[in-house]
């Protein structure tokens, strides 16, 4: 499967005119049918004038090679992440149903115990200032209370997760910084899960959630890592020209004809 094409089929080609004349007239083709500029993204010739143009160093940064399966790993956690918000979300929606049903025993205690109140009388026993009935009372409250914290936690969880899988999935820099501080926030919440009760699973969970921050971590140059945001930006744009520059080459490397393709 090659993502560059699938790319380029649904977005279509990615050319590019540089103004340096050495890199330029690499990169352009003369064929039967017109010019032709080879595609950065998949590297084919596509006919027609290019998409756009300008110094060497403003060539669109083209998702190939290592910044291609960087974002692919970064959607994969993304996937994981709403994962994991759907399963909260079923979680929280469990707990509203049980709360619900709650409010509705406690209804059933409050209407009933009027019809008992006389019957009650009747043996001498004054059910408002019962023990038992306000104990009852003050629990079924209270449990009740609980249930909605819970069930507002659940929906805030999902929310944070939802919301870090979209910026994941953008591949965007808040995003990554996102993802990074909320999974490191329930790193320690995983570890205690593990001494309460180890199993592969939760242990297996922890591990990838630990790699995943590394990953971004590290690879993203976040909080300065690794020269931080500037090393990166330059690592990019370094790479996209060497890319221009390779592409160029590979046109007119021994034996390789420009192949013109039929759609641009
Ligand atoms: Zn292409």
């Amino acid at each position: 499967m090659d993502w560059s094409l699938r790319a380029c089929g649904r977005h279509g080609h990615v050319t590019y005119a540089p103004e340096e004349e050495a890199l330029r007239t690499r990169l352009r083709a003369e064929t039967a049918m017109g010019e032709a500029w080879r595609c950065l993204r998949c590297g084919d010739f596509a006919l027609g004038p290019p998409r756009a143009a300008g110094p060497a160093r403003d060539a669109p940064v083209v998702l190939r090679g290592r910044a291609l399966r960087d974002a692919a790993v970064l959607r994969l956690i993304a996937v994981f992440r709403w994962t994991k918000a759907v399963l909260v979300l079923a979680g929280a929606y469990g707990v509203w149903r049980f709360r619900t049903g709650h409010d509705a025993v406690r209804r059933a205690f409050e209407q009933d115990l009027p019809l008992a109140r006389p019957l009650a009388h009747q043996f001498g026993w004054n059910l408002d200032q019962s023990g038992v009935v306000h104990t009852l009372r003050t629990a079924l409250a209270a449990r009740t209370t609980t249930l909605t914290w819970i069930f507002l936690a659940l929906l805030a969880l999902a929310a944070l997760m939802l919301t870090e899988g979209i910026g994941l999935w953008l591949l965007k820099r808040w995003g990554e910084y996102f993802s990074v501080i909320v999974t490191s926030a329930f790193i320690p919440v995983e570890i205690y899960e593990i001494t309460e009760r180890a199993s592969a699973f939760r242990i297996g969970l922890l591990l990838v959630n630990i790699a995943a921050v590394l990953y971004i971590a590290l690879s993203k140059r976040l909080f300065g890592l690794r020269g931080g945001r500037a090393a990166h930006e330059s690592e990019r744009r370094e790479a996209s020209l060497l890319e221009v520059e390779e592409a160029g080459r590979a046109a007119h490397g021994p034996g390789r004809a420009p192949r013109p393709t039929g759609h641009s």
